[in-house]
């Protein structure tokens, strides 16, 4: 039997349930009661995240490897990573908002980079590998908690409130960490998390259901 055969979809907007399998890849399947869009089954589904997410791997590498900048306070100069700048917090005393800032600007995506990574190898390679499920559920789960970009607008307030006081040079983290966050929203835009949990049924065929 072709699992495809069982990719049903209910409308967010009537509640209709409805067969998307046959929509060919490239189309966009409308609900047949109230035309709202159902279902979108876009060309390299696998293949352009996958992509995706590997250049965002290497960026993140880059940008928690490399300094985000230097500030030159009175000839005194002080490199500062992604980890450090959460480390500064709690340097003055405030720890919770250090762990908030770490936690939503390194371990999440960090974590939701490597997962997806390892779930598009597996459904790209056709493997039912270990915790390809587990990670997908809690990839599902976690990304609406990844707050890179907010933390990219934290530093730009604090660089503009600094320029005055110190001479800031710009590092080979901080364009990583740009380049990071335009690649990761490309790279999650153009997930179809049905189709991901379709392959791996797929690829699956109930050796790895557990
Ligand atoms: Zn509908």
């Amino acid at each position: 039997m072709n699992i495809n055969s069982n990719l049903l979809m209910v409308c967010h907007e009537c509640d209709t349930v409805q067969d998307v399998s046959h929509i060919a890849e490239g189309n966009i399947g409308l609900c047949v009661c109230c035309g709202e869009r159902l279902f979108k089954n876009p060309r390299s589904a696998i293949e352009k995240p996958l992509a995706l997410i590997i250049a965002c791997l290497i960026l993140f590498i880059v940008a928690n490897i490399y300094p985000i900048m230097t500030l030159n306070i009175l000839g005194i100069e002080r490199e500062t990573t992604l980890t450090g700048a959460a480390l500064i917090f709690f340097e003055q005393g405030r720890p919770d908002l250090a762990i908030v800032v770490w936690f939503t600007s390194v371990l999440l995506p960090g974590f939701s980079i490597f997962a997806l990574c390892y779930i598009l190898f597996s459904i790209y390679l056709q493997k039912c590998w270990r915790f390809t499920r587990y990670l997908l559920l809690w990839v599902s789960r976690l990304l609406p908690w990844g707050m890179m970009d907010v933390f990219l607008l934290a530093i730009l307030v604090a660089l503009v409130k600094l320029s005055s006081l110190a001479d800031i040079v710009l590092g080979l983290g901080f364009i990583a960490f740009v380049a990071l966050i335009v690649c990761y929203a490309a790279a999650i835009s153009s997930i179809e998390m049905h189709i991901l949990w379709n392959r791996l049924d797929k690829n699956s065929k109930g050796r790895c259901l557990e």
